[in-house]
């Protein structure tokens, strides 16, 4: 299988194409065309197996086949930790450099208040760790979950100690119901599989 059998469009065949990715790895191969349906994922996948192209490829064929109607955000991905965030928006933004979709990062230890004047803009995508993106969801009257279309849990598995659990719980209650949900873990756990049937995520899963 190759992305041009996977119909990714012209924009995003340059970015694959800039950063040097011919051909997809086992996990793009396996979650892309799922995702691209609009179907719920919940995917084992370690660091270094491309997780991030895997779900941020069909995130942003959606967002370029579906135009926004306002300037609301439409896509969440969290991310456990700080140095992820600036991963995960890093990719995204080469992958994206052929587009208009704007691409936002909500973590800790990056200016509060330039943060907080950007997600007022609603951004297309925010990228974010559950403790920052509470505080703006707390503090900034004009920045809401309820225009969420898709939300990615990334690296599932490091979210599910009792504080971040807490927290993650909270964003995932505050997201639109009608959404397409991706989950990533390095590790299939029973507490995985219990955050899955939670009501508050409430996958309609294809197990990868
Ligand atoms: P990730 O699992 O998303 O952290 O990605 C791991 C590494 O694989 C990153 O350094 C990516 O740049 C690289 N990568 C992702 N997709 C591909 C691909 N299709 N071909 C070659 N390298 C890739």
């Amino acid at each position: 299988l190759t992305f041009q059998d996977m119909n990714v469009s012209r924009p995003l065949m340059k970015g694959l194409s800039s950063m040097n990715f011919e051909k997809p790895t086992p996990i793009q191969a396996a979650t892309i065309p799922v995702a691209l349906l609009g179907k719920d994922i919940c995917a084992c996948a370690v660091t270094g197996s491309g997780k991030t192209v895997a779900f941020m490829l069909p995130i942003l064929e959606r967002l370029l086949y579906r135009p926004k109607q306002a300037a609301v955000t439409r896509v969440l991905v969290l991310v456990p930790t700080r140095e992820l965030a600036v991963q995960v928006h890093t990719v995204s933004r080469q992958l994206a450099h052929h587009t208009n979709i704007e691409i936002q990062l909500s973590a800790g230890g990056l200016d509060l208040k330039a943060q907080e004047a950007a997600l007022r803009r609603g951004p297309d995508v925010v990228i974010a760790t559950p403790g920052r993106l509470i505080d703006h969801l707390h503090n900034s009257p004009n920045f809401n979950l309820n225009n969420i279309e898709i939300l990615v849990l990334d690296e599932a598995d490091r979210m599910l100690d009792e504080y971040f659990a807490e927290q993650m719980k909270e964003v995932i209650r505050l997201c639109s119901r009608n959404r397409q949900t991706m989950l990533f873990s390095a590790t299939m756990t029973d507490e995985i599989e219990r955050l899955n049937t939670d009501v508050a995520l409430g996958l309609r899963q294809e197990f990868i």
